[in-house]
Order: structure tokens, then sequence, then C-alpha cells
């Protein structure tokens, strides 16, 4: 836990010193007015007690009093100031990190597992953590100033009160392994929820449609009756060890007290010693109790420490040299890759596309051509190989640089819930009012926007499912032409529109080629007729390459594929 809050506090070292510093003082104002406690007992069992003294003890300790108060409220303050500014600073390396995190940790990671880290594991942290801290330190600093004064007054006696800290500290052992077993699965049973309810939501068209209501509701039925069960449980665990940890205290005091009344019995002990024990050794004992159970909730949070920390080692992409290209010719040199370690998709992969030229990627369906674009993206690293882009291999180019050479047209178009014209700003966030309008034009947004509530301000809807996937669609060339990269990708991005849709398509992609270095994955093999050069994949390798004339005379792949789509260009829904 302490390698945890170290690499926590190592994003304001400075802030939590001086945090420290607080702590320490405030600790100590909170245990010199039992010093004095300490005196003024000795006064009165002194024999001849001096009244001026006496009162200038009680004056010092209201006025010590006075200033703890001011002290409390600063660290108070201070606790809170220190907490807030780390969660923040977790937030945000937690953005910046994911940012860089290759497509391929999003795939593999639970999304709503990654984002119960952001948001509950943080919130946990920051929740506990400033509630606790405070004690904690309180507690140890007045413990050891107390123990000091106690030593100094009677070092057989603070000997027996302190004998039951190695016992304490066994109970919080034992309740601590506990802890992080059980409260492991509270925070599994935690997420479960979080996923399954991300899950219906998302699916909750489809749920209802196929009327499956019943057994996926099952599946967050339990997650939350599971979630239920492990809250209870962890909360009832730790209870039995914390409450045997204030007994042994207790019982302590008591065994202090008997052999303190032995000695007095014998002489050995003088009574003011006696009343100041009684009061004292009470205590000592105080904060050790809040200790006790904040220790527990502290593991606790831990827990949630630990998997943020996690997250924040996932390896980044790296970066390379840093290099720029100059030149936008794609190039793939013998590329192996796949998804997972054992399951390679892509086999010694070779082809050049030369700079504003256009080649077409085709194939059998999972012959692996999205994955070829998602490699010139960069959103997943090649295994063996290299993938340039104007002869810079793109491993030496920061993530976001790729990115910013590449505009991406995908059969799945996502929009933010926002206008229409904001999402197509989105491709150039600092781009005029005319450059928006003239993009929305040459995409034929404009054609159909015009009849919308508000035109171009009209919203899109979550994920834009207020229109159509032709117009999704023409929004998302709108924003790619706004973007104007100089490589241009576009897969499948006709496959599933209707006739008069993919007429307004095909002209808005014409705006978008043109003077670009084009990649196009197409469905139907007349849209690629035209292109410079036509790949022919087959089960992740390289089939054949060429024209479409060139393709066409070979008789092989291209042509078998040529020939069924011939075949369904008359096909027709016939009832029976
Ligand atoms: P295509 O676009 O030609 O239909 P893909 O490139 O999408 O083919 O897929 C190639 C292969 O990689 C397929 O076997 C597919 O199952 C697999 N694949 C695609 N995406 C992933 C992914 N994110 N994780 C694991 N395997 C994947
Ligand atoms: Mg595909």
């Amino acid at each position: 836990m302490i390698k945890n809050l170290f690499l926590v506090f190592k994003t304001a070292p400075a802030m939590v010193r001086k945090n420290i510093l607080l702590e320490l003082l405030h600790s100590m104002f909170i245990a010199v007015p039992t010093g004095f406690l300490l005196l003024i007992v000795q006064e009165l069992f002194s024999g001849e007690v001096n009244q001026r003294r006496l009162w200038s003890y009680v004056l010092i300790m209201l006025s010590l009093l006075m200033v703890q108060l001011f002290v409390s409220v600063k660290t108070i303050v201070g606790t809170n100031t220190m907490t807030y500014t780390l969660s923040t600073n977790l937030r945000l390396r937690l953005g910046n990190h994911l940012q860089r995190l290759s497509m391929g940790t999003f795939k593999q990671r639970d999304p709503g597992d990654l984002a119960s880290v952001v948001l509950q594991d943080v919130a946990n942290f920051e929740m506990i953590f400033g509630h606790t801290v405070g004690n904690m330190a309180a507690a140890f600093f007045a413990t050891l100033i107390i123990s000091v004064f106690l030593f100094l007054t009677d070092w057989r006696l603070a000997l027996v009160l302190l004998a039951a800290l190695p016992l304490c500290w066994m109970m919080i052992r034992i309740s601590n392994y506990l802890i992080v077993q059980q409260g492991g699965k509270h925070v599994e049973a935690r997420n479960a929820i979080g996923a399954r309810f991300l899950e219906y939501i998302q699916g909750i068209r489809h749920i209802k449609s196929f009327g499956m209501t019943g057994p996926r509701f099952g599946s967050l039925d339990k997650a939350l009756n599971d979630f239920r069960r492990a809250s209870i449980r962890t909360e009832a665990i730790p209870g039995p060890f914390v409450l045997t940890g204030g007994l042994v205290l207790e019982l302590f005091f008591l065994l202090m007290l008997g052999i303190a009344v032995t000695f007095f019995a014998q002489g050995s002990l003088s009574a003011a010693v006696l009343i100041t024990f009684l009061i004292i050794g009470y205590r000592l004992y105080e904060p050790l109790k809040i200790v006790l159970v904040d220790y527990v909730i502290l593991r606790y949070m831990n827990i949630s420490l630990s998997r943020v920390i996690e997250v924040l080692q996932i390896p980044e992409q790296g970066s390379g040299t840093k290099r720029k290209p100059t030149g936008y010719e794609i190039c793939f040199e013998e590329v192996s890759f796949g998804y997972q370690e054992d399951k390679e998709v892509l086999h010694q992969l070779s082809f050049k596309v030369a700079e504003n030229s256009m080649m077409a990627l085709v194939g059998p369906s999972g012959s692996g051509k999205t994955t070829v674009t998602a490699l010139i993206a960069r959103f997943w690293d090649v295994q063996k190989g290299k993938v340039t882009i104007g002869g810079i291999d793109v491993k030496d180019m920061e993530p976001g640089e790729v990115y910013k050479l590449i505009s991406e047209v995908f059969q799945e178009v996502y929009l933010f819930d926002d206008s229409i014209y904001n999402n197509i700003r989105f491709g150039k966030m600092d781009a005029t009012e005319e450059e928006v309008i003239r993009a929305a034009d040459l995409a034929q947004v404009l054609d159909f926007a015009w009849e919308l509530p508000g035109g171009l301000q009209a919203r899109t809807g979550e994920g834009g499912n207020l229109l159509s996937g032709g117009q999704k669609q023409r929004i998302s060339i709108a924003r790619a032409l706004l973007k104007d990269a100089p490589i241009v990708l576009l897969d499948e991005a006709t496959a599933s529109l209707d006739p008069e849709n993919e007429i307004h398509i095909q002209k808005a992609i014409q705006e978008l080629v043109k003077n670009k270095t084009v990649i196009v994955v197409a469905h139907k093999l007349a849209t690629i007729r035209n292109a410079d050069q036509i790949l022919v994949l087959n089960k992740g390798s390289l089939d054949e390459q060429g024209t479409h004339s060139n393709l066409m005379d070979k008789k092989g792949l291209y042509h078998h594929l040529w020939g069924i789509q011939q075949q369904l260009g008359g096909w027709k829904i016939k009832k029976a």
C-alpha cells in the first residue's frame, strides 16, 4: 500500500510534504495539552498547591486549544486540497495514458471495467483518502508524542500500555488479509454490474426486438445480487477483528491499572502518576481505536488504487524518433500481424501505394482487409515487418501524428450527440463556418439537412440514432473532407446503403479522394474498377495484384468474385 501511495504522492510532492508537516504540527497541538494535564495532576499532589502556577497551566492549555483550532482548520483544508489535487492528477494521467494506448488494449479489456477504473476507483480513492488520512496521521504522531510523555513519567506502566500494540497490529494483519481477499471480490462484483448495465443499455434495442428481456435481465439481476452479497461480506468479515482489536486495548488498559494499583500499594508509585496514567492511558488508546477502523477502510482504498496503477502501467505505444513524414507513399514490408499472440491474421504482406494513387483491397469476408487499414492508422502495432508512411515507420511517429495524416470513413459511423454542424467540425476544430458549410455541401449533407428542423444545427442523437445510415455516412464524409488529410481510408463505406443514398455517397467520396492517397475496401467490385491497383487478399495473404483488366485476364480469385457479384446483381427476394 505504501508503494502505491508513494506513486500517487509523486504527482504533487511539495503539497504532500507541506501536509505531512501540518499533520505533525496538528498532532503536537493535540498531544501537548495532555502534557500540561500531567503537570496539573503533579501540582495537585505536590503537597503545597501553588494556585498561580495551576491557573497559568490552565490558561496555557486554553490558549493552546485556540491555536489547535486554527491548526485543525488549516489541516482539514490542506488535506482536502491535497486529496482533490492528487485525484485530479490521477484522472489527468489516466486520460493522457488511455489516449496513448493501442486500440488493441481497448478491444481486449472490458470497456465497462476500464470505465469503472477511471470513474469509480479514482472516486473511491478520493473519498477514502480524504476522510482517513488525517485521522491516521494524527493518530500516528499523537501516539508517538504521548508515549514519550508516559515513558518519562513511569517507564514500567508505559511499557504495559504499549505492549498492546503488537497484538493490535496482529489483528490488523488478519483483517487486512481477509479484506484483500474479500475486497477484491467486492470490486469485481461492482464492475460486473457496470459491465452488465452497459451491455443492457447498449443492447436494449436488440434485447427488445428479440424478446430477450427474461434471460438478459437475468444476468443483470444475478450481477446485482452477487454485488449485494459481496458488499455484506466485505462489511461483516473484518468486523470481528476490529472489535477484538478494540477489546485487546481495553484489556491492556485494565492490566495496566491492576499493575499500577499493586505498585501504589507497595509504595513504588505516587498517587500523581497513578492518576496521570488513568487519564492519559485512555487518551493513548483513543486514536488507536480510530486507526483500527480506518486501516480497514484504507486497505479497501488500496484495492482501488492498485487497479488504477495497473491501468497506468499498461505499456503505451512508443513513438521512437518522433519523425514526421513529408511524402505519403504507403508501404507494407513483410508485415505479419495477429490480434492475439497465437493467431496470425496477416502473413508477410508486402505492397506499395504510390502517393496520390488509389489502391483497392478486395477479398472474402475475414481475409484481413479491415486489419490492413487499421495497421496503417496505427491502431495496433505489427509484430513482424513494418508499415511506413512516406518512408517513415509508423512506430517512429507519435500515434496522434499518424491520425492527423488520415481521414477514415467506415461502414459503421459513430456520431456524437450534438448538432450536425458540430459533428462535422470535429474534423477540424478551428474550421470557419464557410469551411464547414462547404464540406457539408460537397458531402451532400445540405441536401437532407435543410429539411430538418434547425438545418445543420439539428441534433443527431446519441451515436447518431436520429438519422438514417446514409445520412450518418454523409456526415462522416463531410467530417473527413473538412479534415483534408493526405491519406484517405474507406472501409466498405457504401456497403449497407440503399441505391439512392449510394449515388449521393459516391459523389461525396469523389470529392473526398481528389488528390489524396487512397485505400479503399470495397464490397461492390464495380465501384473500384478504376483503381490504380487492386490487391486481392485471401486468408491474410496476398493472392493477386493488378488492375481490373489484368486480374480479369488471370481468371483467379478476383475473376471468381466478380462473377459471383454479376449473378447477385439480379438477386431478388421472392415469395414462394
Ligand atoms: P475483413 O475486413 O477482410 O472482413 P478483418 O480484417 O476484419 O477482415 O478480419 C481478419 C481476421 O481477423 C478475421 O479472422 C477476424 O476474425 C479477425 N479479427 C478482426 N478483428 C479482430 C479483433 N479486434 N480481435 C481479434 N480478432 C479480430
Ligand atoms: Mg472488414
